[in-house]
């Protein structure tokens, strides 16, 4: 068994919009760059996140039998990729939006003064992964690392 054949995959009866992620607007400029506003606005991108994804997450480990025309498949249902600019890969990691902050990348923690090293070695990349990052948001470091001080639904 392989992947659905693209052109099947292509149709628009295979794909289904899921849902709106909600956006906080704020009522000022001073308002949208309180602490509390940032945290209002992860907060509910994660929980609506998590709304949408949990149904598919609550099968990862134990796969679901989907039901098809030529019988039951027994499937394990994952999130390959997650397409996003940087303000979404942000929200999505919990890491800082910003390029002036300590570690302004949201899939590794080079500094912000190395950013256009491009005499790094692969291992002195250090890359954010789920273990470490709640490692730093468990002990109340997240935020020496650019990372918001949340739990990250993944
Ligand atoms: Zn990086």
């Amino acid at each position: 068994m392989g992947n659905i054949i693209n052109w099947r995959r292509n149709k628009p009866d295979a794909k289904i919009l899921l849902g709106y992620l909600p956006q906080l607007k704020a009522k000022t400029i001073s308002e949208k760059r309180t602490e509390s506003f940032y945290s209002a606005k992860h907060a509910i991108y994660q929980y609506s996140l998590n709304i949408l994804i949990r149904p598919l997450l609550d099968y990862r480990n134990d796969g679901f039998d989907l039901k098809t025309d030529n019988g039951e498949l027994w499937c394990f249902p994952f999130i390959s990729v997650m397409l996003g600019d940087l303000p979404e890969n942000a929200a999505v990691t919990l890491t800082y939006n910003s390029v002036n902050c300590k570690y302004p990348c949201h899939k590794c923690l080079i500094k912000n003064n190395e950013l256009n090293n491009t005499r790094l070695n692969g291992d002195e990349i250090v890359l954010r992964t789920p273990e470490n990052m709640k490692d730093y948001v468990d002990r109340g470091i997240a935020n020496q690392y650019s990372l918001h001080n949340m739990k990250n639904i993944f």
